[in-house]
């Protein structure tokens, strides 16, 4: 099975085949990682994802990587918390299992994850951490091409959930 490996730190310093962008409906830049990716990739990366007519919640998007030290970015949309009722796990599972298969598609064999929605969406870090590992779990079980995937944290809280997560599973 293909291995998860956990990393603390800045998904745009990864190489790797593929990184994950937390991204809004628009695919036009926002804050946070989205942010920062796109300042590294440069204007290339937007020009190209201003021809993509935008993406909906739950669902994924593939660019090249331009100045990114990896082949490609997959861009998902995270659901925005609204206290749970409103399908956020199911949709925030579907980010991380629609991203996988778009991989697969592009025969990507590494990618690697920001923690999705656990900024300005403000989804519940532990809940996003549990569906997080056990949707890619779940993907990896059926299909198991990647060599690895990687959990990027960026912040002490998410790096330790998924510590003591990933330990346990
Ligand atoms: P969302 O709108 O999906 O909540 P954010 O970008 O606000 O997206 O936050 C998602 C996660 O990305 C947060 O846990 C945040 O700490 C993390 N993050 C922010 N910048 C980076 C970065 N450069 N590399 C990896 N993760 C990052």
């Amino acid at each position: 099975m293909a291995k998860i490996e956990l990393i603390q730190g800045d998904i745009t310093k990864l190489e790797v085949d593929a990184i994950v962008n937390a991204a809004n409906k628009t695919l036009l830049g926002g804050g946070g990682v989205d942010g920062a990716i796109h300042r590294v990739a440069g204007p290339e990366l937007l020009a190209e994802c201003k021809t993509l007519n935008g993406c909906e919640t739950g669902e994924a998007k593939i660019t090249k990587g331009y100045k990114l030290p990896v082949k490609y970015v997959v861009h998902t949309v995270g659901p925005v918390w609204h206290g749970g009722n409103n399908n956020e796990p199911g949709l925030l599972a579907g980010c991380y299992k629609n991203c996988l298969k778009l991989a697969i598609d592009n025969d990507i064999r590494s990618i690697a994850f920001p923690n999705i929605s656990t900024g300005v969406y403000r989804f519940p870090k532990e809940i996003a951490a549990q569906i997080a590992i056990e949707s890619a779990n779940e993907f990896l079980k059926q299909i198991n091409k990647f060599d690895k995937v990687y959990f990027v944290c960026f912040d002490e809280e998410n790096f330790s959930l998924y510590q003591k997560k990933l330990s346990n599973s």
